[in-house]
């Protein structure tokens, strides 16, 4: 067994607080890595805080984890010792089902382990994330990071990058498409990059007018206040897509109106709360809302590769370990830009 070091959420209504537990031995087909970064999601604070009523405790949340491959089992093939390497959210799947056939694991219909709040393959022993100074996984689940990005920035592309870049893929969002992006936070700046890196024309779809500047640095060809109500009438039926990012409750019906004949509203957001869809907001234009879900092993690799190509990362903000708790606060309050990444040498 492994002692490793670790912030843990203990209770839901708990600061995150130090921790210390036992990761498994290195197997022979596992790869131990030293976790220089880890990249703080909005879904960690949701699992941390209970919000999605699925929370179990000591919960070590993080899920975009970067750092230096340590040590390598007997049978690895496809990682070395010394190279850097990449986990995202999920260190294991069935791998027999029709999901894992085809290389989408994300949507295993046996059993998905999560990096945390979840249990390994066996499904007896819990899964804890990348807040810990270092993680075994097998290599098949782990992706390989190019040394030619800024590691920092790449850590958030474990979730946020693969989140979005999966979507606009799977749509074939691209030239000629009218994109909107709703909430501009981890994920949504990411689907800003992505959009226009892919051709779309696209238009940030935010509450915070403060973002707007961002918005078109990041490359966003117009901004949209979604408070104002004039300005989201005249955007009726403007959008083939939209990616709604949001981590909290808001009127889908009103976002659904902007989008036109047979466009499709993709959510990615997960607020604690349902929301409610009117019939008319999709029936009379042929409207459809779908949700998409991270992404595969193989679809990770194709967009860390995709973004080495193209010079993609993540807008940082390197923070501490200690500095969690009130990361979180400013998360919770949209303050973020655009990305949180722990500096895991401060645990
Ligand atoms: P984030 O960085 O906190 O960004 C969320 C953004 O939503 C905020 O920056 C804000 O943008 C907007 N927002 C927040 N409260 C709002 C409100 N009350 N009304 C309207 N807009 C609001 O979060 P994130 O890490 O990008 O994650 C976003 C969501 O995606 C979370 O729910 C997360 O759990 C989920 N997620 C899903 C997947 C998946 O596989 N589907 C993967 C990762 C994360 P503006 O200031 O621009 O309005
Ligand atoms: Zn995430
Ligand atoms: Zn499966």
């Amino acid at each position: 067994m492994i002692p490793t070091k670790a912030y843990a959420a203990h209770t839901a209504t708990t600061p995150l607080a130090p921790f210390e537990f036992q990761r498994r031995s290195v197997g022979e087909h596992d790869i131990l890595i030293d976790i220089a970064y880890c990249g703080v999601c909005h879904s960690d604070l949701h699992q941390a805080r209970g919000e999605w009523g699925n929370s179990t405790f000591p919960m070590v949340p993080g899920h975009e984890i970067v750092g230096k491959i340590t040590q390598v089992g007997g049978k690895v093939s496809r990682h070395k010792v010394g190279d850097m390497a990449g986990v995202g959210c999920f260190v294991d799947s069935c791998r027999s089902c029709r999901s894992c056939k085809e290389g989408i694991e994300q949507y295993c219909e046996g059993h998905l382990a999560l990096t945390y709040n979840s249990m390994e393959k066996d499904l007896v022993t819990p899964t804890q994330g990348g807040y810990s100074s270092q993680i075994v996984v097998d290599e098949n689940y782990a992706l390989k990071v190019s040394s030619k990005l800024d590691l920092k920035a790449v850590a958030p592309l474990l979730c946020a990058g693969i989140t979005t870049y999966s979507p606009l893929r799977h749509w074939k969002i691209g030239t000629g498409h009218r994109l909107g992006v709703l909430g501009l936070g981890g994920l949504g700046h990411m689907g800003v990059k992505f959009g226009v890196a892919l051709g779309a024309e696209v238009t940030v779809i935010s509450t915070s007018t403060s973002k707007e500047a961002d918005a078109r640095r990041l490359g966003a060809h117009d901004f949209l206040n979604s408070k104002d109500e004039a300005a989201v009438k005249k955007a009726t039926e403007r959008f083939d897509f939209i990616l709604d990012t949001v981590s909290a409750e808001h009127d889908l019906n009103q976002t659904l109106n902007m989008i036109r004949r047979d466009g499709t509203l993709i959510l990615v957001g997960v607020p604690p709360e349902a929301p409610q869809v009117h019939p008319f907001s999709l029936i009379p234009r042929r409207r459809a809302v779908a949700g998409s879900m991270i992404g595969g092993i193989k679809e990770t690799q194709e967009m860390l590769d995709f973004c080495a190509a193209n010079n993609i990362v993540s807008d940082v903000e390197v923070i501490e370990m200690s500095y969690i708790n009130e990361a979180y606060e400013r998360m919770a309050k949209g303050d973020v830009r655009y990305r949180f990444v722990i500096d895991m040498k401060t645990l």
